[in-house]
């Protein structure tokens, strides 16, 4: 379990006149699950970018107490997984797409994760798991990418995993079911996990929500989830 710290983070697009994060304080602590909440152009995706970072921040982020600037970009991806909005996927089979960046896994272990993330039957059904998934994963739905997507990063083990807006391309009824799949299953293994939505997500999946606007965070209280 990793903890994660912002200080003061601001972020400053070139030719911008104002940040698009604006001396951000924000705690992840190792377990919990928080939802990053706010409207378009809020600064979300900008904190993200921050978060594995791709962008230049002032102010302090550390991880386990270590700067996030001092550590090395791979060591930092290591321990903040991202599972980006439109989920990378590629056309070979299930089980290159899973194993992608990473040596081995048993097959009992790939079976495994995509049971956990709803996509068993699915994989099953299609032949196992040297099914392929099409150009882009077009044999997929929206929803289905998004596990998928998610059961590599569970297989790569981050510490901490980053959801950014995994209901972007669901249907909204269909939404909270695969949101709900998608926090539970990174929520074991005391994994830290941020979701990410310019949609309400429901509070009891979530320990605090946290909301941006215009670059700051304007609210950060405690979700309504019982333990
Ligand atoms: P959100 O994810 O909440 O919609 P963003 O972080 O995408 O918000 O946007 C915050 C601000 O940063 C906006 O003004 C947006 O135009 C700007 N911005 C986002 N990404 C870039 C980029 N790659 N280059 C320049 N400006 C950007
Ligand atoms: P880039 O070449 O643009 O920096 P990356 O190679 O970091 O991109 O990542 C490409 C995709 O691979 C990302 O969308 C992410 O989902 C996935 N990815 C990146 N690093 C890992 C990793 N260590 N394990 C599993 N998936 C990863």
């Amino acid at each position: 379990p990793v903890r994660v710290a912002l200080r003061d983070v601001t972020v400053r697009w070139p030719g911008a006149t104002t940040p698009a994060v604006d001396r951000v304080s924000l705690d992840l602590e190792p377990g919990e699950v928080v939802v990053l909440e706010g409207p378009s152009g809020a600064g979300k995706s900008t904190l993200v970018d921050a978060l594995v970072r791709f962008v230049e921040h002032e102010g302090s982020y550390t991880l386990d107490g270590v700067e996030a600037r001092t550590m090395h970009p791979d060591a930092v991806r290591a321990r903040v997984g991202l599972v980006e909005q439109d989920p990378f996927v590629f056309d070979q089979s299930v089980r290159q797409n899973l194993l992608f960046a990473r040596e081995t896994a048993t097959d009992a272990e790939l079976t495994g994760v995509l049971d956990r993330v709803g996509l068993g039957q699915w994989v099953e059904r299609r032949g196992g798991l040297d099914a392929p998934v099409g150009e882009r994963g077009g044999l997929l739905s929206g929803g289905q990418a998004h596990r998928l997507a998610l059961a590599r990063a569970l297989l790569h083990a981050f510490p901490v995993l980053v959801l950014d807006e995994p209901t972007a391309d669901v249907d909204a009824d269909l939404g909270d079911a695969v949101l709900r799949d998608l926090v539970g299953a990174a929520r074991q293994d005391g994994r830290t996990v941020l979701v990410v939505s310019h949609v309400p997500v429901p509070a009891d999946l979530v320990d605090r929500t946290v909301r941006m606007r215009d670059g700051r965070i304007v609210a950060d209280g405690a979700g309504h989830r019982t333990r």
